[in-house]
């Protein structure tokens, strides 16, 4: 392959992995952020890698999975490369079952998994006591055990990512003139650039608050997913709870009493955790399109150059697959983008 120069601007995690990804095919990256890595969204502490529902398949949810399978061998690259820990690892996760019916779903689900998950993974119902004193309380005494889930650390993630591009001779710079391929993975700016142009509703923000506890659930310990509410136990002592979700707010940054509340539904779910010091609240928007799913392509505003934006509630989930198809599309020419993601479907 010639040398190929590509500029991402934007250090969020979609602007870094594709960045990493299209260094490691050996194109000359620079990535340009007036803010720096995990400047915006991607510089939170939640980090749920959780699939949907092994059901209804369709382009999306087969493309999280592909990703998801990715995360692995993509964050264990990074970490050899940079030397940081990404926080990564494939726990799993544990999730209550509250009542007959949906015990009755969740086996039902069991089946739809071995197929659709191609034995790359496992979604069982098991008895809340094989699990041993980690697993949440149950109604019912049984919980969804699958062994997709993953959890890596945002913020440190971000740094990772930044270190890995070091190492490699990428430079990551508050500014500077284009230089060969442009993608734009710029987040909620990104959106509302589209938005004001088009002059109507391409994209935007939702505001998300999570919480860090200091709890130490141990490094196997598999997150939770109880009344809506993401419990992430990280590799270093410290446990994530996520998050509330807002269309409509004042302030991008502030936390207040709607995190309270993910926190209490948190300690309702898992009593364990009463106790623990809460040692950070944070916010920050998430990048939404119309469609709801990722855009990906070439950029509707500007010729020549791509978008990859649109990662919403999965960004770090879709982060690993979206980077390998830009880098397919951008340094190969070859378009393994689902049509569902392209810009189109939000314009
Ligand atoms: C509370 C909360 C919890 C979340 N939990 C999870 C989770 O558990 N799992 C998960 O997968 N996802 C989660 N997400 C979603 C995830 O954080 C986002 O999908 C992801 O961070 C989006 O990444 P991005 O790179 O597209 O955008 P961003 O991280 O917002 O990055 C965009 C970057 O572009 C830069 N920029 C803006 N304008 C320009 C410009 N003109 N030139 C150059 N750079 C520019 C900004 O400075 C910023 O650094 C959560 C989000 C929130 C808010």
């Amino acid at each position: 392959m010639a040398m190929v120069d590509v500029t991402v601007r934007g250090a969020g995690i979609f602007g870094l992995s594709i960045a990493w990804t299209c260094a490691r095919r050996g194109a000359r990256v620079q990535v340009i952020d007036p803010f720096g890595p995990g400047a915006e969204a991607s510089g939170g502490l939640v980090g749920a890698l959780a699939p949907h529902v092994p059901e209804n398949w369709n382009a999306k949810k087969a493309f999280q999975f592909d990703s998801l399978i990715l995360a692995e061998g993509f964050w264990a690259d990074v970490e050899q490369t940079g030397g940081l820990s990404a926080g990564y690892g494939r726990t799993g996760r544990l999730q209550p079952i509250a009542d007959d019916r949906a015990l009755e779903l969740a086996r039902a689900r069991e089946a739809t998994a071995a197929e659709l998950w191609q034995g790359k993974a496992r979604w069982q119902v098991r008895p809340r006591l094989e699990l041993g004193p980690w697993a949440p309380p149950s109604a019912t005494g049984y919980v969804i055990h699958d062994t997709l889930t993953a959890r890596m650390h945002p913020r440190r993630a971000c740094a990772a990512l930044a270190a890995a591009l070091a190492a490699r001779g990428v430079e990551i710079t508050p500014e500077g003139a284009d230089r060969g391929t442009v993608i734009h993975a710029t987040g909620v700016a990104g959106l509302e650039e589209l938005t004001a142009h088009f002059g109507k509703v391409v994209g935007g923000a939702v505001k998300g608050q999570g919480a860090l506890l200091r709890f130490d659930a141990g490094p196997e310990a598999p997150q939770i997913f109880a009344d809506t509410v993401h419990i992430v136990p990280h590799a270093d002592g410290t446990l994530a709870i996520g998050s509330t979700s807002e269309r409509e707010f004042d302030d991008a940054r502030s936390t207040d009493a709607q995190l309270d509340a993910v926190i209490e539904r948190a300690l309702a779910a898992m009593p364990v955790l009463h106790g623990a010091a809460v040692i950070e609240r944070w916010a920050g928007l998430r990048p939404r399109t119309k469609s709801r799913a990722p855009m990906l392509g070439a950029h509707p505003l500007y010729p020549g150059q791509y978008i990859a934006n649109g990662g919403f509630k999965i960004g770090f989930g879709m982060a690993p697959k979206v980077a390998e198809v830009l880098a397919d599309l951008v340094l190969e020419g070859r378009d393994t983008i689902p049509q569902e993601f392209r810009p189109e479907a939000s314009l």
